[in-house]
C-alpha cells in the first residue's frame, strides 16, 4: 500500500527503491508522521537540496505545468556542455513566462577569456535554441561567482511570481538551489503546498519570505551527453575540474588525434592548419596517422588508448563516424557533448570527422572562444 502514499512536502508518490529518482524515501521514514520524501527532508532539516532525475517525457509533463502559472524560470546550463544541456523546446512548455539563463561552470573556460564574446555567443545560441531569455548570467557555483548578479536578476524579474529552476543533470542545479535557499527562504514555514488542487506537484516547493516559492524540478536526463554514458570513474576524467588549457595542434591532412579511448578527431582533407582541443586535462591526447587509426584502436583501446579501461570501453556503444565539410572562413567548434570541443581555426576550409560512441551528440557550432 506504499504506492498510494504521497510526500506531504511535495506531493510526489513515495518509493524506497531508487535514491536518484523523485519520491525516494528510506524505509524507516515511513514510520514518521507526516511522511516526507528524502529530498524534502533534507531541505527542511539541512537547508540542502539534492539531485534527483527524470526521463524526458516525465520532465516535459512537469514543464507543462509551468505554462499555466505566473512563473520566473531559471534555466541553468553548463558552459562546458552548452548544446548538451540546453532544454530545447523549453519555451513551448512554459508559455510566456520570462526565462533567466544561468550559465554555470564558467570557471572551466581558460583564464584569459573574452567574457563579452562568450555572453554574445550564449545569447545567440539561446536564440537559435528557441529561447527568449530576459537575461544571461554567467556564473560559477564552484567559485561562488556571478550569483550576486543572478540574485539581482531574480529580484528584477520575479515580481509576483514563483521561481522555477530547471536544468539537465550535472549542470550544478542543486548547488544553485542551495544558494537560493540560503538567500531567500524562510524554512520555518512548511514545505507543504496544496495551493493548486488537482495538480500533481512532484516538484519541491521551497517557501520564500514573501509567500512565494522556489520550485526545484528534477534534473532531466539527456542520454546524448557523454557524461551520461561513462562509468563514474571515467566521469571524473572527462569532466574538467579546473580551467581548461587549450591544446593547439598543427596538423597536416591525414592526421588523427585520439582522446584517450573516448573518441577521435580526423583531419581528412585541407591545407596544413591548427586545431585547438578543449577537453579535460585528464584526457590524454594522442596524435597518429589517419591511415593507422582504425588499427590502433582495434589493437590498443583500453591500453595505449586509455582511459577508459578495456572493460569500460566494452560497455560503451560502438563508435560512429560524423563527417563535416567546413567551409572557408567559417571559424567553428566541432562540439562533442560532454567531452568538449575542437576549435577549427581555419580560414581555408577542411574536411574533418569525429568518431564517438553511437548516440552522443556531435555538431559544428560557431566557436565560443
Ligand atoms: P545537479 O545534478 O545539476 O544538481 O548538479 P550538482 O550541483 O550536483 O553538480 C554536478 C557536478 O558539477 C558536481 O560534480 C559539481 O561539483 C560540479 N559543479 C557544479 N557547479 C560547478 C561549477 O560552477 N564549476 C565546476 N567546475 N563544477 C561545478
Amino acid at each position: 500500500e506504499q504506492e498510494a502514499l504521497r510526500c506531504s512536502g511535495c506531493g510526489i508518490s513515495l518509493q524506497s527503491e531508487d535514491q536518484g529518482k523523485p519520491g525516494y524515501t528510506p524505509k524507516q521514514a515511513f514510520e514518521r508522521e507526516p511522511i516526507i520524501c528524502q529530498r524534502c527532508f533534507r531541505i527542511k532539516n539541512y537547508n540542502e537540496s539534492s539531485s534527483v532525475t527524470v526521463e524526458q517525457d516525465e520532465f516535459l509533463r512537469l514543464l507543462g505545468q509551468i505554462g499555466g502559472k505566473q512563473a520566473l524560470v531559471i534555466h541553468i546550463v553548463d558552459i562546458f556542455d552548452f548544446q548538451g544541456s540546453v532544454i530545447s523546446g523549453l519555451q513551448r512548455f512554459i508559455g510566456n513566462n520570462p526565462v533567466l539563463l544561468a550559465v554555470n561552470k564558467i570557471d572551466l573556460l581558460p583564464k584569459v577569456t573574452n567574457w563579452n564574446k562568450v555572453r554574445n555567443w550564449v545569447q545567440k545560441e539561446a536564440k537559435d535554441a528557441g529561447l527568449k531569455v530576459e537575461d544571461v548570467v554567467l556564473c560559477s557555483a564552484k567559485q561562488n561567482s556571478g550569483f550576486d548578479r543572478l540574485l539581482e536578476a531574480v529580484d528584477e524579474y520575479r515580481g509576483d511570481r514563483d521561481v522555477y529552476v530547471v536544468g539537465a543533470t550535472n549542470v550544478g542545479k542543486s548547488t544553485l538551489i542551495n544558494r537560493l535557499i540560503r538567500d531567500y527562504s524562510d524554512l520555518d514555514q512548511e514545505l507543504t503546498v496544496s495551493r493548486y488542487p488537482g495538480t500533481t506537484l512532484d516538484m519541491v516547493h521551497i517557501p520564500l519570505d514573501d509567500g512565494k516559492y522556489i520550485i526545484d524540478t528534477p534534473g532531466i536526463v539527456y542520454p546524448s551527453r557523454y557524461s551520461e554514458l561513462v562509468s563514474p570513474q571515467d566521469l571524473g576524467v572527462i569532466l574538467p575540474d579546473k580551467p581548461m588549457k587549450p591544446a593547439v595542434y598543427q596538423l597536416n591532412e591525414g592526421q588523427t588525434i585520439f582522446f584517450g579511448g573516448f573518441g577521435r578527431f580526423d583531419f581528412i582533407q585541407g591545407n596544413r592548419q591548427s586545431f585547438t582541443c578543449f577537453v579535460s586535462g585528464r584526457v590524454p591526447l594522442h596524435r597518429t596517422k589517419l591511415e593507422k587509426a582504425d588499427e590502433l584502436f582495434a589493437n590498443h583501446a583500453g591500453e595505449l588508448l586509455n582511459p577508459p579501461s578495456k572493460e569500460n570501453i566494452a560497455k560503451l556503444p560502438e563508435w560512429t563516424r560524423h563527417e563535416f565539410r567546413i567551409t572557408k572562413g567559417n571559424k567553428c567548434d566541432l562540439f562533442i557533448s560532454g567531452l568538449g570541443w575542437i576549435k577549427i581555426n581555419n580560414d581555408q576550409g577542411a574536411i574533418v570527422a569525429v568518431h564517438v560512441p553511437k548516440g552522443i551528440k556531435v555538431m559544428v557550432r560557431p566557436s565560443i572562444i
